[in-house]
């Protein structure tokens, strides 16, 4: 019996399921989850020794590989003056600078400590802002667990086939309109039925969370106009896609200005990390400024803030995302190939350091639907087929795949390699 078994043993008893985050517990694709005590640029290490390519990258955070030595340092550098004051500091003040300053839309932000105090943040601004109560969202988009949010929400709530969770009030729930991604008819149809009560459109810009999905062209483009005609904002949550697809984030990536945006993951380099921030006309309303209510005792933590600027610092780095998207794109593309030589119906995507890939008949996935009509039990056997070849994947088919500066050729050749044998496997099956 394994390390990992015995720690799983021990979780379950005292930690419901075993983890601290439902995805973790690899309940949509069976077996026992490994436990994890060491990463190092694109590798991470078991606590049985095992060696795998990591193609999570701790969901997000970790685009330069783990334990870059610049992070290290910088974050050992802060915890040596103290891990929290609880007052103002001079980090938080370089970190709102230095987001403002690479993300145009931006005129202030606010640090929080996770994606889903940023989005439940950010929905109560624009809440403010607009006198409104009702906003829309998109089936399979996850915006982190606030209530609000959980009616068919993505992701982990998608795998646990829990899209509406007990415990959410339905007067609240029933506030949560549903569009369809990549389908602006049923946003505008949602603008008609309710003109005036509106507050914002909520979208992820390139939905993580249900796999990787684009926008389709114009997508993007309509849910602004729609904003502006019906005198709603504009919400982006690029907690995934902030400096992951392109240093202005998918904003920048595909030229598209919203109200209010939310940031986590790469701002935070691994800590415990979120933002919001938007417009003044917007940011104006956050107390103590104004009367919308929000605050975080271990906000703009300085040990967190350091890690953060030292990721910053290094994406910023000339040919840092070109670089990131070459690697990306030859795993998407080799993924491709070798589902094509084996016979297995495969749909690819890569976009900056995320990717995705579907069981599917179909040439591209645009919404949920089509994303949760793939073959989920190929996905399962790919999947474990994978982490026995010691190339770990999100361990859902509804998760995007994140690449890391720290991949190397060899990281991808071996992992297409691995592919390879599972996919001609799964073809004989
Ligand atoms: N928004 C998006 C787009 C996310 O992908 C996530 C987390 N995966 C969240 C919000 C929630 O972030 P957190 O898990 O840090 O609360």
């Amino acid at each position: 019996m394994t390390l990992s078994h015995d720690l799983f043993a021990r979780a379950r008893v005292r930690m419901p399921g075993g983890v601290n985050s439902p995805v973790r517990a690899f309940a949509a694709v069976g077996g026992e989850p490994v436990f994890f005590e060491r990463a190092e640029g694109a590798h991470m290490f078991d606590v049985d020794g095992k060696r795998y390519i990591d193609y999570i990258g701790s969901w997000g955070p970790m685009i330069c590989g783990h334990s870059h030595p610049k992070i290290i340092e910088a974050v050992q550098a802060a915890v040596a003056k103290g891990l929290s004051f609880g007052t103002p500091s001079p980090g938080e003040v370089t970190m709102a600078e230095k987001i403002c300053e690479l993300i145009p839309s931006l005129d202030q932000v606010r640090m929080v400590n996770s994606g889903t105090e940023a989005a439940m943040s950010a929905l109560r601004v624009a809440r403010a802002a607009t006198g409104r109560e009702r906003f829309i969202k998109f089936e399979g988009c996850y915006h982190g667990h606030a209530d609000s949010f959980l009616v068919k929400a993505g992701s982990g709530a998608q795998t646990l086939g829990v899209p509406t969770s007990p415990g959410v009030p339905k007067g609240l729930a029933e506030l949560t309109l549903n569009a369809k991604f990549n389908d602006l008819d049923s946003v505008e149809a949602l603008f008609k039925q309710y003109p005036d009560e509106i507050a914002c459109v909520a979208v992820e810009p390139i939905a993580g969370n249900m796999n990787c999905i684009p926008p389709e062209p114009g997508f993007l483009e309509g849910l602004r106009e729609l904003c502006d005609r019906y005198g709603a904002a504009l919400l982006f949550d690029e907690v995934m896609t902030g400096f992951r697809v392109h240093p202005q984030g998918a904003q920048g990536l595909y030229g598209i200005t919203p109200d209010l945006t939310c940031f986590g993951k790469v701002i935070g380099a691994g800590m415990p990390v979120g933002a919001f921030g938007g417009k003044m006309e917007y940011m104006k309303l956050v107390a103590p400024s104004g009367p919308v209510y929000q605050a975080g005792t271990l906000s703009g933590n300085p040990v967190a803030m350091a890690a953060g600027l030292a990721n910053l610092e290094l994406i910023g780095e000339p040919g840092f995302y070109d670089r990131l998207g070459e690697t990306t794109r030859q795993l998407a593309e080799g993924l491709q190939r070798v589902a094509d030589e084996a016979g297995i119906p495969m749909a690819t995507v890569a976009v900056g350091g995320m990717f995705g890939f579907f069981f599917t008949e179909q040439n591209r996935v645009v919404n949920f639907d089509q994303a949760a009509a793939c073959d989920l039990e190929r996905f399962k056997a790919f999947f474990t087929g994978m982490l026995a070849e010691g190339i770990y994947l999100a361990p859902s088919a509804f998760e995007a795949g994140f690449v890391s500066s720290a991949h190397s050729q060899s990281d991808v050749d071996e992992t297409l390699a691995a592919a390879e044998r599972v996919l001609g496997q799964i073809s004989k099956a």
